[in-house]
């Protein structure tokens, strides 16, 4: 087996711990890194640094932001009575690509994961009730992945927020089994938004 200069192995180890990178990609970025001009690394590096610089939560929703409140949050001309739960701010994302939402985002921080030791106390869900508490959501959508997790997570949510009367549904037409939202194309995730079946009325 060949063996690389301990530099090169040491960013392979780096590259590896990423995700969706296997030691194949990680070598192939680094023949890229060693085959690039300086000046596009260095620009990789500060645009690396700056993101872990500016980039905090959304001290309302969660979602990431460069100011102390989203953009969204901030926008008066979005529905402040629908709200929409997801796991990730990637799903913000995904959903706001869709084209087809126009209310507000409570970021959960994950799923329900027994398998990686996660569980409810693991979620921003206190800071979900202190917003229904202290705003005026009429609805809530449920947004979970497709997978056991989601699942998992929808299902404590519905019977955690049944006493509150709050109108409930759920996505989920059209969204691949297993799936991701984050890796949903924005059709499917608009169709799957406007198809939400109740839970509760
Ligand atoms: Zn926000």
């Amino acid at each position: 087996m060949a063996i690389y200069p301990d530099s090169i192995e040491k960013l392979i180890q780096c590259l590896i711990k990423l995700p969706g990178i296997g030691r194949r990609s990680a070598e192939r970025i680094v023949s890229y890194i060693l085959n690039v001009q300086e000046d596009r690394v260095r620009h990789l590096v500060q645009n690396i640094q700056q993101v872990k610089k500016t980039i905090r939560l959304c001290r309302i929703c969660r979602n990431f932001s460069e100011t102390d409140i989203c953009a969204i949050c901030q926008d008066s001309k979005r529905d402040n009575s629908l709200l929409c739960i997801v796991e990730n701010p990637q799903d913000v994302m995904a959903i706001e690509k869709s084209g087809n939402f126009n209310g507000l985002y409570h970021v959960l921080g994950g799923a329900i994961s027994p398998l990686e030791d996660k569980g409810h106390k693991d979620l921003r869900i206190q800071s979900l009730f202190l917003r229904i508490k202290q705003g005026n959501v009429e609805e809530i959508i449920l947004a979970m992945d497709a997978d056991a997790e989601g699942e998992a997570t929808a299902l404590y949510l519905t019977q955690l927020l049944k006493p509150t009367q709050i109108k409930l549904s759920r996505i989920g037409m059209g969204i691949p089994s297993g799936a991701n939202l984050e890796y949903v194309d924005s059709t499917t995730l608009a169709s799957a938004l406007d198809g939400r079946r109740a839970i509760q009325k």
